[in-house]
């Protein structure tokens, strides 16, 4: 804490979905927290609204190219302007900083992740690719630099929340999936979907790559991965159970058989908001659950046939080292194609299974190892893409 006795929060990609709504969450708490450091990769005039807005100490545009646009726009306001990957590794470090929301999207998260952590930095994880990459290194610096980290993620912050007060270890742990537009579809359904389609999820409201990571289930797949380094569990026990109303966010099951839940409205203003007061709990604004108006919860298992996506990341995990990059890596790539219209819904999984078949495996890969994984697997990804055009 500060001179002015506010947690100041430096929030790597204040103008996504994530970011966005942790403005929302400083904003109902302005004698608590102060947003000291905002940034973006291209959205000058976004940023540049939240800066007037906020009054922040530092702004960081990772696109060097926009950083006159940004300099202009603020000309007027004492706010520091910066651009860069460099400037968002440095920002992070300095020293006012109390807490570094990571929300940014990608692999891009991981190095300023991993120098926040190097400063001993809060981190309130929502970029959960920096666990799916990294996750064992991730760990053991944050151990060895004495950072926190506490998941935004809503299954990962519901899993946190079960386990406050307890000593015992956990004996399941049960995701909740939503199952995404495409729940119900048929394997010729899902060889035709658009990305229209999948980008109107049913539940949430999210940054365009993690709305078609939900479509295909590799959020899913991502969540068992940043699962296991969060909570110290085998792959055996994650259970991923398809829950279509997302309401229960996510439950531990304990050695005695008790099953402890986190149950609420999709929120993501809710974790974002615990990520920052806990261990306590704040006042909020939000809509509140009510029981009697829900209509009835149900669950299913996961198909994995239609969805395979769920099963490479569990073989990735599985296989450990760097596989867990290499499909990030690959599954980058295809969300893009998809995107980009260049690739159907089921060849995402093709691609990235190949990818993972032709990547070279480094069973215990550094921070440059990764760096180079991502490229190479990347290069095979974007190759296979360009076949199946
Ligand atoms: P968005 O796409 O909405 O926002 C991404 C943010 O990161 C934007 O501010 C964007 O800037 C910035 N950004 C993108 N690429 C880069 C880059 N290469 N370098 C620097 N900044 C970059 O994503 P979301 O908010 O949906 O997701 C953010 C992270 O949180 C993801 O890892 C996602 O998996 C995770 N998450 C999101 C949830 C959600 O509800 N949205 C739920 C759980 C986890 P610009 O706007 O200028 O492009
Ligand atoms: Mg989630």
């Amino acid at each position: 804490m500060n001179t002015n006795g506010k947690k100041k929060i430096a929030i790597l990609g204040s103008t996504g979905s994530i970011g966005t709504q942790a403005l929302q969450v400083i904003e109902e708490h302005p004698d608590l927290y102060e947003a000291y450091v905002l940034t973006a990769h291209n959205k000058v005039e976004l940023l540049a609204e939240q800066a007037r807005r906020f009054q922040p100490e530092a702004v960081v545009i990772a696109n060097e190219e926009k950083y006159e646009a940004l300099r202009d726009a603020l000309a007027d306001l004492p706010v520091k302007v910066y651009a860069g990957t460099d400037a968002l590794c440095q920002i992070v470090q300095e020293k006012p900083v109390d807490v570094v929301l990571t929300a940014m999207v990608g692999f891009a998260g991981l190095r300023p992740t991993i120098s926040a952590i190097r400063a001993g930095k809060a981190i309130a994880l929502a970029n959960k690719e920096t666990l799916v990459v990294a996750g064992e290194l991730v760990n053991r610096l944050a151990h060895e630099y004495h950072a926190d980290i506490i998941p935004v993620d809503s299954e990962h912050s519901a899993i946190f929340q079960c386990l406050a007060g307890e000593v015992s270890p956990i004996e399941k742990i049960i995701l909740t999936a939503s199952g995404g537009p495409f729940r119900t579809f048929s394997m010729e359904q899902l060889a035709t979907v658009t990305k229209a389609q999948a980008l109107h999820h049913p539940n949430w409201s999210m940054g365009a790559k993690i709305t078609i990571d939900s479509a295909s289930m590799m959020n899913k797949g991502f969540e068992v991965i940043e699962a296991k380094w969060l909570f110290g569990v085998a792959p055996e026990q994650i259970q991923v159970v398809v829950h279509p109303q997302s309401i229960v966010h996510s439950a531990v099951q304990f050695a005695d058989g008790a099953v402890k839940a986190q149950l609420g409205m999709p929120d993501m203003r809710v974790p974002i908001q615990y990520a920052f007061s806990y261990p306590i709990r704040l006042k909020s604004s939000f809509d509140r659950l009510d029981l009697c108006k829900t209509a009835a919860l149900t669950f299913e298992e996961p198909d994995t046939r239609r969805f395979r996506n769920l099963e490479l990341a569990y073989e990735a995990l599985h296989a450990g080292g760097n596989m867990p990059c290499i499909v990030n890596a690959a599954n980058e790539v295809v969300n893009r194609a998809f995107l980009e219209d260049r690739i159907g819904f089921l060849q995402m999984s093709e691609v990235i299974a190949k990818t993972m078949r032709e990547a070279a495996f480094i069973p215990q890969p550094t921070y440059e190892d990764y760096v180079q994984t991502d490229a190479e697997a990347r290069r095979i990804a974007a190759s296979c893409v360009g076949g199946t055009k």
